[in-house]
Protein backbone atom coordinates (compact mmCIF):
# COMPACT_ATOMS: atom_id res chain seq x y z
CA UNK A 1 0.00 0.00 0.00
CA UNK A 2 2.67 2.57 1.06
CA UNK A 3 5.11 1.33 -1.66
CA UNK A 4 2.37 2.55 -4.37
CA UNK A 5 1.86 5.49 -2.52
CA UNK A 6 5.50 6.20 -3.20
CA UNK A 7 5.78 5.54 -6.55
CA UNK A 8 2.65 7.40 -7.54
CA UNK A 9 4.29 10.40 -5.35
CA UNK A 10 7.37 10.15 -7.86
CA UNK A 11 6.09 10.29 -10.67
CA UNK A 12 3.45 12.97 -10.06
CA UNK A 13 6.47 15.19 -8.13
CA UNK A 14 9.14 14.64 -10.47
CA UNK A 15 6.31 15.92 -13.66
CA UNK A 16 5.75 18.67 -11.64
CA UNK A 17 9.32 20.17 -10.94
CA UNK A 18 10.43 19.12 -14.44
CA UNK A 19 7.55 21.65 -15.73
CA UNK A 20 7.75 24.18 -13.41
CA UNK A 21 7.73 27.09 -15.05
CA UNK A 22 9.70 29.55 -12.92
CA UNK A 23 11.56 29.57 -10.38
CA UNK A 24 8.83 30.56 -7.67
CA UNK A 25 6.58 27.33 -9.20
CA UNK A 26 9.92 25.54 -8.87
CA UNK A 27 10.56 26.55 -5.10
CA UNK A 28 6.66 26.21 -4.09
CA UNK A 29 7.05 22.75 -6.22
CA UNK A 30 9.53 21.66 -3.81
CA UNK A 31 8.28 23.26 -0.40
CA UNK A 32 5.28 21.00 -1.38
CA UNK A 33 6.90 17.77 -2.07
CA UNK A 34 9.85 17.65 -0.02
CA UNK A 35 9.76 20.10 2.29
CA UNK A 36 9.70 19.71 6.31
CA UNK A 37 5.56 19.29 6.24
CA UNK A 38 5.61 17.83 2.13
CA UNK A 39 3.76 14.99 0.66
CA UNK A 40 7.22 12.62 1.27
CA UNK A 41 7.88 13.53 4.91
CA UNK A 42 4.07 12.71 5.36
CA UNK A 43 4.84 9.49 4.10
CA UNK A 44 7.71 8.78 5.89
CA UNK A 45 6.20 8.92 8.74
CA UNK A 46 4.22 5.77 7.90
CA UNK A 47 7.13 3.70 8.18
CA UNK A 48 6.24 3.06 11.64
CA UNK A 49 3.63 0.83 11.00
CA UNK A 50 5.37 -0.80 8.18
CA UNK A 51 5.77 -4.34 9.19
CA UNK A 52 8.94 -5.30 10.27
CA UNK A 53 9.81 -7.91 7.22
CA UNK A 54 8.95 -5.09 4.50
CA UNK A 55 11.13 -1.98 6.09
CA UNK A 56 14.02 -2.54 4.63
CA UNK A 57 12.50 -2.69 1.50
CA UNK A 58 10.10 0.58 1.95
CA UNK A 59 13.28 2.09 3.28
CA UNK A 60 14.76 1.75 0.32
CA UNK A 61 12.28 2.53 -1.94
CA UNK A 62 11.90 5.74 -0.16
CA UNK A 63 15.82 6.99 0.05
CA UNK A 64 15.58 5.95 -3.94
CA UNK A 65 12.31 8.24 -4.27
CA UNK A 66 13.73 11.15 -2.05
CA UNK A 67 17.00 10.81 -3.73
CA UNK A 68 15.65 11.08 -7.49
CA UNK A 69 13.16 13.96 -6.32
CA UNK A 70 15.88 16.04 -5.04
CA UNK A 71 18.04 15.04 -8.26
CA UNK A 72 14.82 16.55 -10.35
CA UNK A 73 14.89 19.87 -7.83
CA UNK A 74 18.54 20.74 -8.63
CA UNK A 75 18.47 19.96 -12.52
CA UNK A 76 15.57 22.92 -12.64
CA UNK A 77 17.17 24.85 -10.33
CA UNK A 78 20.21 24.71 -12.05
CA UNK A 79 18.64 25.26 -15.56
CA UNK A 80 16.87 28.33 -14.49
CA UNK A 81 20.20 30.05 -12.81
CA UNK A 82 22.34 29.16 -16.06
CA UNK A 83 18.96 31.18 -17.92
CA UNK A 84 19.49 33.91 -15.72
CA UNK A 85 22.90 34.19 -15.65
CA UNK A 86 23.10 33.89 -19.60
CA UNK A 87 20.24 36.74 -19.88
CA UNK A 88 22.56 39.04 -17.67
CA UNK A 89 25.66 38.31 -19.70
CA UNK A 90 23.84 39.10 -22.51
CA UNK A 91 22.28 42.47 -21.14
CA UNK A 92 25.58 43.62 -19.86
CA UNK A 93 27.85 42.37 -22.88
CA UNK A 94 30.57 44.85 -24.26
CA UNK A 95 32.44 44.85 -26.94
CA UNK A 96 36.52 45.31 -25.41
CA UNK A 97 37.45 45.54 -29.48
CA UNK A 98 35.71 49.14 -29.87
CA UNK A 99 38.47 51.83 -30.15
CA UNK A 100 38.47 53.99 -26.89
CA UNK A 101 36.82 57.30 -27.35
CA UNK A 102 40.58 59.38 -26.83
CA UNK A 103 41.07 62.48 -24.61
CA UNK A 104 38.82 64.91 -24.24
CA UNK A 105 40.84 68.08 -23.93
CA UNK A 106 39.62 70.90 -21.20
CA UNK A 107 39.12 74.21 -21.93
CA UNK A 108 38.55 77.93 -20.41
CA UNK A 109 35.17 79.20 -19.91
CA UNK A 110 34.58 82.19 -21.99
CA UNK A 111 34.48 84.32 -19.40
CA UNK A 112 38.50 83.13 -18.28
CA UNK A 113 39.06 84.16 -22.24
CA UNK A 114 38.46 87.03 -22.61
CA UNK A 115 39.53 88.26 -18.89
CA UNK A 116 43.06 86.70 -20.38
CA UNK A 117 42.61 88.68 -23.81
CA UNK A 118 41.86 92.21 -21.62
CA UNK A 119 44.66 91.19 -19.12
CA UNK A 120 47.38 90.78 -21.67
CA UNK A 121 45.97 93.93 -23.70
CA UNK A 122 46.32 96.04 -20.33
CA UNK A 123 49.54 93.98 -19.21
CA UNK A 124 51.05 95.54 -23.21
CA UNK A 125 49.99 99.05 -22.30
CA UNK A 126 51.79 98.95 -18.57
CA UNK A 127 48.90 98.03 -16.73
CA UNK A 128 49.44 95.59 -13.83
CA UNK A 129 47.07 93.39 -12.99
CA UNK A 130 45.51 93.45 -9.55
CA UNK A 131 43.24 90.66 -7.51
CA UNK A 132 41.32 92.07 -4.62
CA UNK A 133 38.89 90.21 -1.23
CA UNK A 134 35.50 89.48 -2.35
CA UNK A 135 34.48 89.69 1.39
CA UNK A 136 35.24 93.55 1.77
CA UNK A 137 35.16 96.06 4.67
CA UNK A 138 31.84 98.03 4.10
CA UNK A 139 34.95 101.03 4.05
CA UNK A 140 36.37 99.79 0.55
CA UNK A 141 33.40 99.05 -0.65
CA UNK A 142 31.12 101.95 0.11
CA UNK A 143 32.77 104.49 2.25
CA UNK A 144 36.08 104.93 0.70
CA UNK A 145 34.23 105.50 -2.62
CA UNK A 146 32.42 108.55 -2.03
CA UNK A 147 29.86 106.56 -1.81
CA UNK A 148 27.49 108.45 0.95
CA UNK A 149 25.94 106.40 3.95
CA UNK A 150 22.27 106.80 2.14
CA UNK A 151 23.04 105.45 -1.22
CA UNK A 152 20.53 102.72 -2.24
CA UNK A 153 23.09 100.80 -3.09
CA UNK A 154 23.69 99.86 0.79
CA UNK A 155 20.07 98.60 0.97
CA UNK A 156 20.23 94.81 2.04
CA UNK A 157 17.91 94.69 -0.87
CA UNK A 158 20.61 95.41 -3.11
CA UNK A 159 23.75 93.62 -1.08
CA UNK A 160 24.82 90.75 0.70
CA UNK A 161 25.45 91.82 4.08
CA UNK A 162 27.75 89.35 6.49
CA UNK A 163 28.33 89.57 10.04
CA UNK A 164 30.50 92.83 11.32
CA UNK A 165 29.77 94.91 8.76
CA UNK A 166 31.26 92.98 5.78
CA UNK A 167 29.25 92.44 2.29
CA UNK A 168 30.45 90.52 -0.72
CA UNK A 169 31.89 93.48 -2.65
CA UNK A 170 29.11 94.28 -4.95
CA UNK A 171 31.64 95.66 -7.39
CA UNK A 172 35.66 95.28 -8.28
CA UNK A 173 36.18 99.23 -7.44
CA UNK A 174 37.16 98.54 -3.90
CA UNK A 175 40.32 97.30 -5.28
CA UNK A 176 41.19 100.75 -6.36
CA UNK A 177 41.70 102.35 -3.09
CA UNK A 178 43.34 98.77 -2.20
CA UNK A 179 46.46 99.75 -5.30
CA UNK A 180 46.40 103.28 -4.40
CA UNK A 181 46.77 102.15 -0.61
CA UNK A 182 49.45 99.40 -1.78
CA UNK A 183 51.62 101.42 -4.69
CA UNK A 184 50.85 104.99 -4.44
CA UNK A 185 50.93 107.77 -7.81
CA UNK A 186 51.32 106.99 -10.79
CA UNK A 187 49.58 104.22 -10.70
CA UNK A 188 47.76 101.87 -13.36
CA UNK A 189 45.87 98.74 -12.34
CA UNK A 190 42.97 96.91 -13.89
CA UNK A 191 41.46 94.76 -11.56
CA UNK A 192 38.88 91.77 -13.06
CA UNK A 193 37.06 89.64 -10.60
CA UNK A 194 33.94 88.12 -9.35
CA UNK A 195 31.09 90.49 -8.01
CA UNK A 196 27.42 90.00 -5.92
CA UNK A 197 24.31 91.06 -6.10
CA UNK A 198 21.24 90.25 -4.16
CA UNK A 199 19.43 89.94 -7.11
CA UNK A 200 16.22 87.79 -8.45
CA UNK A 201 17.47 85.71 -11.38
CA UNK A 202 16.81 85.96 -15.01
CA UNK A 203 17.88 86.08 -17.94
CA UNK A 204 20.08 88.80 -17.73
CA UNK A 205 20.23 89.00 -14.03
CA UNK A 206 22.71 87.19 -11.79
CA UNK A 207 23.82 87.20 -8.20
CA UNK A 208 27.46 86.66 -8.96
CA UNK A 209 28.61 88.04 -12.49
CA UNK A 210 32.01 89.37 -13.09
CA UNK A 211 33.91 92.91 -13.66
CA UNK A 212 36.73 94.57 -14.97
CA UNK A 213 37.99 97.48 -12.99
CA UNK A 214 40.43 99.72 -14.36
CA UNK A 215 42.30 103.06 -12.98
CA UNK A 216 45.35 105.44 -13.82
CA UNK A 217 46.69 107.60 -11.89
CA UNK A 218 49.57 110.01 -12.89
CA UNK A 219 49.72 114.55 -13.58
CA UNK A 220 46.81 115.69 -15.95
CA UNK A 221 45.16 112.74 -16.86
CA UNK A 222 42.39 114.17 -19.04
CA UNK A 223 39.03 112.33 -20.36
CA UNK A 224 41.00 112.17 -23.75
CA UNK A 225 43.20 109.69 -22.30
CA UNK A 226 40.55 107.68 -20.61
CA UNK A 227 38.77 107.73 -24.07
CA UNK A 228 42.08 106.33 -25.68
CA UNK A 229 41.97 103.43 -23.51
CA UNK A 230 38.56 102.30 -23.29
CA UNK A 231 38.41 102.88 -27.30
CA UNK A 232 41.46 100.57 -27.67
CA UNK A 233 39.87 98.22 -24.93
CA UNK A 234 36.42 98.20 -27.28
CA UNK A 235 38.77 96.86 -30.02
CA UNK A 236 40.48 94.60 -28.31
CA UNK A 237 37.26 92.94 -27.25
CA UNK A 238 35.17 93.16 -30.35
CA UNK A 239 38.23 92.64 -32.39
CA UNK A 240 37.27 95.37 -34.79
CA UNK A 241 37.02 99.48 -35.09
CA UNK A 242 34.22 100.93 -32.93
CA UNK A 243 32.76 104.26 -32.74
CA UNK A 244 32.71 105.60 -29.15
CA UNK A 245 30.67 108.02 -27.59
CA UNK A 246 30.42 109.33 -24.25
CA UNK A 247 27.50 110.43 -21.82
CA UNK A 248 26.87 112.35 -18.99
CA UNK A 249 26.61 109.44 -16.22
CA UNK A 250 26.84 109.59 -12.27
CA UNK A 251 29.09 107.44 -10.16
CA UNK A 252 29.96 108.81 -6.60
CA UNK A 253 33.65 107.84 -7.05
CA UNK A 254 34.03 109.82 -10.60
CA UNK A 255 33.98 113.65 -11.11
CA UNK A 256 32.99 114.28 -14.03
CA UNK A 257 31.20 110.89 -14.63
CA UNK A 258 30.21 109.15 -17.77
CA UNK A 259 28.64 106.46 -19.67
CA UNK A 260 30.65 104.92 -22.60
CA UNK A 261 28.94 103.74 -25.31
CA UNK A 262 30.13 101.86 -28.60
CA UNK A 263 27.65 102.41 -32.05
CA UNK A 264 26.27 99.19 -32.35
CA UNK A 265 28.13 96.94 -33.98
CA UNK A 266 24.68 94.80 -35.34
CA UNK A 267 23.58 97.79 -37.30
CA UNK A 268 26.50 100.28 -37.69
CA UNK A 269 24.48 102.80 -35.88
CA UNK A 270 21.08 102.82 -37.70
CA UNK A 271 18.97 101.24 -35.26
CA UNK A 272 17.78 97.61 -34.66
CA UNK A 273 16.45 95.04 -32.07
CA UNK A 274 19.67 94.72 -30.48
CA UNK A 275 20.27 98.48 -29.85
CA UNK A 276 16.81 99.37 -28.74
CA UNK A 277 16.94 101.51 -32.20
CA UNK A 278 18.93 103.57 -31.05
CA UNK A 279 21.94 102.42 -32.56
CA UNK A 280 24.33 102.73 -29.84
CA UNK A 281 25.23 100.33 -26.96
CA UNK A 282 26.17 101.11 -23.29
CA UNK A 283 29.33 99.31 -22.44
CA UNK A 284 31.17 100.88 -19.21
CA UNK A 285 31.01 103.63 -16.28
CA UNK A 286 33.69 105.69 -16.15
CA UNK A 287 35.21 109.45 -15.50
CA UNK A 288 38.01 111.04 -13.45
CA UNK A 289 38.46 109.73 -9.90
CA UNK A 290 36.64 112.03 -7.91
CA UNK A 291 39.41 114.03 -5.39
CA UNK A 292 37.55 112.24 -2.22
CA UNK A 293 38.55 108.80 -3.43
CA UNK A 294 42.57 109.81 -4.02
CA UNK A 295 42.52 111.47 -0.56
CA UNK A 296 40.69 107.85 0.59
CA UNK A 297 43.90 106.26 -1.03
CA UNK A 298 46.62 108.05 -0.08
CA UNK A 299 47.22 110.21 -2.73
CA UNK A 300 46.91 114.03 -2.88
CA UNK A 301 44.41 115.27 -5.54
CA UNK A 302 46.19 118.62 -5.65
CA UNK A 303 49.04 116.83 -8.00
CA UNK A 304 47.92 113.90 -9.25
CA UNK A 305 44.96 113.32 -10.97
CA UNK A 306 43.22 109.78 -13.12
CA UNK A 307 40.52 108.44 -14.35
CA UNK A 308 38.43 105.05 -13.63
CA UNK A 309 36.06 102.60 -15.26
CA UNK A 310 34.25 99.56 -14.35
CA UNK A 311 33.03 97.51 -16.93
CA UNK A 312 30.49 94.65 -17.02
CA UNK A 313 32.46 91.56 -18.04
CA UNK A 314 30.07 88.99 -18.11
CA UNK A 315 27.96 91.68 -20.63
CA UNK A 316 30.58 91.91 -22.36
CA UNK A 317 30.88 88.54 -23.31
CA UNK A 318 27.25 87.77 -23.59
CA UNK A 319 27.51 90.88 -26.12
CA UNK A 320 30.76 89.74 -28.08
CA UNK A 321 29.11 86.14 -28.62
CA UNK A 322 25.68 86.63 -28.65
CA UNK A 323 24.46 84.93 -25.85
CA UNK A 324 21.09 85.69 -24.73
CA UNK A 325 21.11 84.17 -21.25
CA UNK A 326 23.04 85.21 -18.19
CA UNK A 327 22.43 82.10 -16.52
CA UNK A 328 24.49 79.65 -18.69
CA UNK A 329 27.76 80.73 -17.83
CA UNK A 330 27.20 79.15 -14.65
CA UNK A 331 25.40 76.26 -15.34
CA UNK A 332 28.12 74.21 -16.50
CA UNK A 333 26.83 72.98 -19.03
CA UNK A 334 28.69 71.20 -21.55
CA UNK A 335 26.76 71.74 -24.68
CA UNK A 336 27.38 75.48 -23.53
CA UNK A 337 30.94 75.46 -22.82
CA UNK A 338 32.59 73.20 -25.60
CA UNK A 339 31.55 76.01 -27.84
CA UNK A 340 34.40 78.43 -26.62
ZN1 LIG B 1 21.73 98.29 -33.56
Amino acid sequence: MLESRLRELESRGLAQLENAADRESLEAARVEILGRKGSLQALSREMAIVPADQKALIGRLLNGVKAALEQAYDRRKAAFDKAALDARLEGEWFDLTVPAPGVRPGKLHPLTQIQQELEEYFTSLGFAVMDGPEVETEWYNFDALNIPATHPARDAQDTFWMEQGHVLRTHTSPVQVRAMEKFGAPLRIIAPGRVFRNEAIDASHEHTFYQLEGMMIDRDVSVAHMVYFLKGLMQAIFRREVTVRLRPGFFPFVEPGFELDIQCLICAGKGCAVCKQSGWLEQCGCGLVHPNVLRNGGIDPGVWNGFAFGLGLTRLVMMRYGIDDIRWFASGDLRFLSQF
